[in-house]
């Protein structure tokens, strides 16, 4: 199970710069395909074999000076809540300010691993200067600076020590597949399990989830046994408001990362929205299995073209991972719900496919051959070799002289033929150039 870091500290500490230090950012802020702006406070990263995700949560702070105290009180109140880790960030060139001392009182009473990192000390004199942090009275402090980079290894180091060891998959007790139905509040939800529950009899009901407030419910269907794992009832005990952006985030990140489907569940009425995409996004680069459901169908003014209008528009929304089903279902009529299940596990099984390297060979060389990437500056590239790699979910590498010179485009129209051949549909997929 992989830790969640959350970096809390008032503004212009350098939160984002370090965050950005931490998560080695690669993927671009503005998707060139989507125009959407993807969420920039949140990534992925790993440290002495150790994955972990990375919350900077001064990122989501929008709005004036005098609410900033209070959304900071809240966020700090939140990540505790919801982190494995917190990272409290200070500034060495500003001292300790009343604000500091603010969160450091709320991270007094913590239990979880809280480093407080003194940053800007961009050379060995500010050492001595970050001695007043001691003040703070939250023990022992890192010294770092998030623009040079100095500092952060050894951070990086202390605080992976906190994280559990990586478990060995033991493919003998595979667990049953999680399912995690989420979405923004009252899309639902709730309503979507009840209605699957109330069709079936051979449930075993709350197991305790490994999700703090998450329920796991045990499902058959199809013959196949599978967890639904609900959400719904962890806004019900939140106090914060969800309307926000970070709340979202951070309340959906621990239950995406440890489902392999995860079915969003959408309110026709009020359309596919930023926190639908952000959750999207959350689970696409986890890489987990996604459908989306657009519930409600039943209240919607149907004309002729409303459903492929609609179903459009969400594509251009989740652009460029467009290869996901999207289902038009009423909970309330029990419209298609089942077809919806039907659908998850079908995505589970495509995320699980191993195409043989033989076989992969055979068609995607024949393919690659036919309609090579363009030359660059008069050079060819030849792509030799090609094979689904053994990650737990879909990957592949094609080895070829001059990988530098392939670009996006040609990736994804490669990334498209490949979904044209095989079906990994709601599956995210990675494709890689190599050199051989
Ligand atoms: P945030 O509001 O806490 O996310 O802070 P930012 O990361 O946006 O940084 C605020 C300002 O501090 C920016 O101008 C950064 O360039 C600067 N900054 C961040 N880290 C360092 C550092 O290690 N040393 C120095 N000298 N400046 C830094
Ligand atoms: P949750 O917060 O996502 O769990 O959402 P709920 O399942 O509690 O549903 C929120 C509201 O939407 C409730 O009043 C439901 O009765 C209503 N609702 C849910 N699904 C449907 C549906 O398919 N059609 C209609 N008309 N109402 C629905």
């Amino acid at each position: 199970m992989n830790s969640i870091v959350a970096i809390v500290g008032r503004p212009n500490v350098g939160k984002s710069t370090l965050f950005n230090r931490l998560v080695q950012r690669r993927d671009a802020i503005v998707d060139s395909v989507s125009g959407v702006t993807r969420d920039r406070h949140y990534g992925k990263s790993d440290w002495n074999g150790k994955q972990f995700s990375v919350i900077d949560t001064g990122g989501y702070v929008i709005g004036s000076d005098d609410i900033f105290e209070e959304e900071i009180r809240k966020q700090v109140a939140l990540a505790i809540d919801e982190a494995d880790i917190i990272i409290f960030v200070v500034d060495v060139e500003e001292g300790i300010t009343p604000m500091d001392a603010e969160v450091a009182k709320l991270l007094h009473k913590v239990k979880k691993p809280i480093f407080t990192v003194v940053n800007k000390v961009d050379n060995s004199m500010r050492e001595t200067d970050a001695l007043e942090f001691y003040n703070l009275g939250l023990g022992d402090y890192h010294t770092i600076s998030s623009m040079n980079g100095s500092g952060t290894g050894d951070l990086l180091d202390a605080i992976t020590a906190k994280m559990p060891e990586p478990e060995a998959i033991n493919p003998d007790e595979e667990e049953l597949p999680r399912f995690a139905v989420v979405g923004r509040p009252n899309a639902g939800k709730s309503s979507f399990i009840n209605a699957l529950i109330g069709e079936e009899r051979n449930i075993v009901t709350d197991i305790a989830g490994t999700t703090r407030d998450a329920i796991d419910t045990k499902y058959n269907r199809f013959g196949f046994d599978f967890n639904l794992v609900d959400t719904a009832g962890i806004r019900k005990k939140s106090k914060v408001k969800d309307d926000l952006e970070f709340y979202s985030v951070m309340r959906a990140v621990r239950t995406i990362e440890y489902a392999d489907v995860i079915i969003l569940i959408v309110d026709a009425t009020r359309g596919f929205e930023g926190q639908d995409q952000n959750i999207f996004w959350l689970a696409e680069k986890n890489r987990k299995g996604i459908v989306i459901l657009i519930n409600k169908w039943d209240l919607m003014e149907k004309e002729t073209n409303t459903l492929r209008d609609f179903e459009a528009k969400i594509r251009t929304q989740i652009a460029p991972f467009t290869d996901v089903p999207i289902i038009f279902i009423s909970t309330l009529t029990k419209q298609r719900i089942f077809k919806a299940i039907e659908t998850a596990v079908e995505v589970f099984q495509n995320r699980k496919n191993k195409i043989p390297t033989s076989k992969f060979n055979e068609t995607m060389l024949e393919l690659v051959k036919t309609f090579p990437p363009p030359a660059i500056k008069g050079k060819y590239v030849k792509i030799k070799y090609c094979m689904q790699l053994p990650t737990p979910t879909p990957q592949f590498v094609f080895f070829c002289n001059l990988p530098q010179y392939v670009k996006d485009p040609y990736k994804r129209f490669v990334e498209n033929k490949l979904r044209e051949i095989y079906n990994f549909s709601g599956v995210p997929i990675t494709i890689y150039f190599r050199q051989k």
